[in-house]
């Protein structure tokens, strides 16, 4: 099946009623024909549902979905993108164990390799964007390269081929948050990605109703990160596994449309004279639009830029909105700017931050599935009130 097709046809099994579309199975546990039944279960004899934190079948269904879309042999769907990303790490890793990151991540995801890791003696550190001098940061110990590409928000790309031969050459595990391009625009996996992690509560998901998280990947090693999530609990409720799993049905057609629309803003923004520096993967002002261009096949659903006023401006340009939602999350429907330094980002030093490519002024746009038009007339007239 090809991508689109997958995203809509692989579907738990119908029930007696023949119905068409998944309904949902908000149950906490599954009951056994007989005693024997439930032994082989728990001894996993067989396969079947016994507790809904260990399998449920909406979330079984979003769970083969999203190994199919990734090209990958497993998945486990969780909580929240965090829950995905923190088990990942410690199903697999343990004390005295060594994890090497790129700089430029996701806030939290930052706090858990900084702040919590190093109290069951997992250490870190840091690596580039350029993957030239990343091999002299290899230990006998390193174990997991952890990389985010797009970065969030600095929209930063990672050379993947590059990354997975690292990986491969120093037998690390290779464990991608592919957030901001989704299975529909970049595969991690066709570079030799072993584990691929997601907030669905983003694209995903893509109407900001839910939180929910994704490891997908390699079957071997999802057994501990399974055996890991089974004993604490991070597991991801029926209902939103099936809006979930609904939501993947539309990704193609709305990711292309995301697309679009941030395109089509980056040049309008390129071309303004408030603004000085944009960013977008697939403007040939990147710095690395050419690899952006081997790896994915669009350039995303996020924008960032600079005022020329610096922080100042910026606050007066969110200030001004009309449209455009102040909001913490990305990958809507609705459009949303937000403020890294000052919100998702603001427990990093000024320091990291700046490693990270977060500057005081800079504005992250999710370009939303509004008209083009709209969009556009909101940020122009923002720019035009917040001029100094
Ligand atoms: C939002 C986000 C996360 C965390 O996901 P939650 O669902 O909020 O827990 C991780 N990585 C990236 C790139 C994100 O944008």
């Amino acid at each position: 099946m090809k991508f689109e097709t997958a995203a809509i046809r692989l579907q738990t099994e119908r029930s007696q009623h023949r119905e068409h579309s998944t309904p949902i199975f908000p149950t906490s546990s599954f009951v056994f024909d007989d005693a024997e039944q439930m032994r082989s279960l728990f001894a996993d004899e067989q396969e079947g549902n016994i507790y809904s934190r260990f399998t449920n079948p909406n979330c079984s269904e979003l769970e083969q979905k999203m190994a199919a879309l990734e090209g990958v042999d497993d998945a486990l769907s969780t909580s929240s993108g965090m829950a995905a990303i923190f088990a990942s790490m410690m199903g697999l890793l343990r004390s005295g164990d060594h994890l090497l990151a790129t700089k430029a991540i996701f806030g939290a995801t930052f706090t858990v390799i900084t702040q919590w890791l190093p109290r069951w003696g997992i250490t870190c550190d840091f690596l580039d964007t350029d993957t030239a001098n990343w091999q002299e940061h290899v230990r006998p110990n390193t174990k997991m390269l952890f990389i985010e590409t797009p970065s969030n928000p600095g929209l930063d790309i990672i050379d993947l081929e590059a990354a997975g031969q690292f990986a491969k050459r120093n037998h690390l595990i290779f464990n991608v948050d592919n957030c901001f391009a989704t299975p529909y625009l970049q595969q991690p996996a066709r570079f030799g990605a072993d584990l691929i992690t997601h907030s669905s509560t983003k694209f995903l998901d893509g109407q900001g109703r839910v939180l929910g998280g994704i490891v997908a990947g390699r079957a071997d090693l999802l057994v501990d990160i399974k055996k890991f999530c089974r004993s604490t609990g991070p597991s991801l409720s029926p209902f939103n596994a099936w809006l979930l799993s609904k939501s993947l049905e539309t990704l193609a057609v709305r990711l292309d449309r995301h697309c679009d629309n941030a395109l089509a803003l980056a040049k309008y923004l390129s071309a303004h004279d408030e603004v000085q520096m944009v960013r977008y993967p697939f403007l040939d002002t990147h710095p690395a639009a050419a690899i952006a261009r081997k790896q994915m096949k669009n350039g995303g659903g996020l924008v960032t830029f600079e005022v020329k006023g610096g922080l100042e401006q910026g606050r007066r340009f969110l200030d001004a909105l009309q449209m455009l939602s102040l909001s913490a999350n990305l990958g809507d429907t609705r459009s949303i700017a937000t403020h890294p330094a000052s919100t998702t980002h603001a427990k990093m030093t000024a320091d990291d931050r700046k490693a990270a490519g977060i500057s005081d002024g800079l504005i992250r746009i999710s370009a939303g599935l509004e008209h083009i038009d709209d969009i556009i007339e909101d940020i122009d007239n923002a720019l035009k009130i917040s001029r100094v």
